[in-house]
């Protein structure tokens, strides 16, 4: 019984290679791949009258141990970030994150024509511009800039008609009290 040096599967004295994953049982330094030849014979793979490599010597054109290639056909490049995407603007501008301050700015805007004017619209409108700033800074990676502009524009309205609605209960209080 012998064991194998790579699985550790037992395997008869006389097998070659592992029952188990196919490597080699002989002992180690022979290659793996390829029973040595025997002696005084030239291997069929080196050019005739060359001299069959050293043993120990890395053959030309072969990789040294430790070392993997790189798999053929396979380039550096990330998905994703391929410039000249077969794809659109309009899909990858989908696929990003609108931004939350954004929908916190329409949101306050308006629910200030529901709930509360003015404070919650300049909320709004701080916010939008905020969200703005954040999308325009992070190019491309951050949406919700149509958003963050109906928070600014509704918040702004809000505050225009909440500023003259005060102007025109502040003439009519003005009005009266001299009359
Ligand atoms: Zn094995």
């Amino acid at each position: 019984m012998k064991f194998c040096s790579q699985c550790g599967q037992g395997n008869t004295d006389e097998a070659t290679f592992c029952i188990q994953c196919g490597a080699s049982l002989e002992p180690e330094g022979t290659p793996t791949t390829a029973a040595a030849p025997p002696a005084g014979e030239v291997p069929p793979t080196p050019p005739a009258g060359a001299a069959p490599p050293a043993p120990g010597v890395v053959p030309p054109g072969a990789a040294p141990p430790g070392v993997v290639p790189p798999p053929p056909g396979v380039t550096g490049r990330p998905i994703g970030t391929a410039p000249g995407a077969p794809y659109g603007a309009r899909p990858i501008r989908q696929q990003q994150p609108t931004d939350g301050m954004a929908v916190a700015s329409l949101v306050l805007s308006i629910s200030s024509f529901i709930f509360c004017p003015v404070v919650t619209a300049v909320l709004g409108v701080i916010f939008g511009y905020m969200s703005l700033t954040k999308i325009e800074e992070s190019q491309g990676a951050v949406g919700g800039s149509e958003l963050a502009r109906a928070g600014i524009i509704i918040g702004w309205i809000n505050i225009g008609l909440t500023v003259l609605v005060g102007i025109f209960i502040l003439v009519m209080v003005l009005v009266a009290s001299t009359q």
